[in-house]
């Protein structure tokens, strides 16, 4: 690797030859967090409260207090998230390698299919079509389903939850297990709420994406938004989640960065 790499990457941004993308949806007490059934714990959404703001609470400086699950908005899930990943070293966000952090980005473009069909499955022969027009799926890189949720979901609905439960884009279990078997992913990610579909209760296994993903090592992100402003290949994802202590996920600002 060349000395000048990092001159060289720095020249590139200021010069714009290298954009950077903002994949992070903004925390707002009004944006979805997943909502389990009743017997189970559920995760908190945002709440901020002002401590001062220029006021008689602190007349020179304005703070506030925020609160959430380490699932909320959009966010990291590390290895630990599910009981198959719950032994693996490095499997939470203070322990996970700094180098899983920056990763590569392959972008499936599934937003014609989802605008037709909200619960699209994403299967491997899709991928393997992806590839064909594509390349090859490295390994190291995150995965990216595009759906351009943002713009077909129902925003007082945003799960798009019916009388038999959520309908929204996710994995069966033949493409995770092709992922990380075939392909050594580093991880899954989405627009949508969850990595998994919103049918996935119903899949054998149960939620097939975090149940391999994690048991595996790999990583999600979910409720992340403009993938729509990615190549299908070339860009670097910048993801680092806060240091929670043995945390299983963590909100994040998610950066990618776009040559050209
Ligand atoms: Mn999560």
């Amino acid at each position: 690797m060349s000395d000048t790499v990092l001159a060289d990457l720095v020249q590139g941004l200021a010069a714009g030859k290298v954009r950077l993308v903002d994949l992070t949806e903004t925390l707002r007490p009004e944006y979805p967090t997943i909502q389990l059934p009743p017997e189970f714990g559920q995760a908190w959404g945002f709440s901020k409260e002002t401590i001062s703001h220029y006021d008689d609470k602190g007349p020179g400086w304005s703070w506030s207090n925020f609160s959430m699950s380490e699932h909320t908005g959009t966010h990291l899930d590390a290895p630990a998230h599910w009981v198959t990943g719950k032994d693996l070293p490095g499997g939470t966000v203070d322990t996970m390698p700094l180098q899983q952090m920056i990763a590569p980005v392959c972008v499936i473009d599934c937003s014609a299919q989802v605008a037709a069909d909200k619960g699209f499955i994403l299967t491997k022969s899709f991928l393997l079509d992806w590839e064909k027009s594509h390349g090859r799926i490295p390994a190291g890189s995150w995965v990216f389903l595009r759906s351009d949720w943002r713009k077909v979901a129902d925003p007082d609905n945003y799960t798009n939850m019916q009388a038999d439960g959520a309908h929204s884009p996710g994995p069966d279990k033949e493409a995770v297990l092709w992922m990380i078997e075939e392909r050594d992913v580093l991880g899954f990610g989405t627009e949508c709420v969850g990595t998994d579909a919103g049918q996935a209760f119903a899949m054998d296994p149960a939620y097939p994406c975090h149940h391999f993903m994690h048991g595996n090592g790999r990583l999600g992100l979910q409720c992340m938004t403009n993938l729509d402003l990615l190549p299908a290949t070339g860009a670097v994802v910048i993801s680092t989640p806060l240091k929670i202590i043995d945390g299983s996920g963590s909100p994040l600002r998610v950066v990618a960065l776009v040559a050209g």
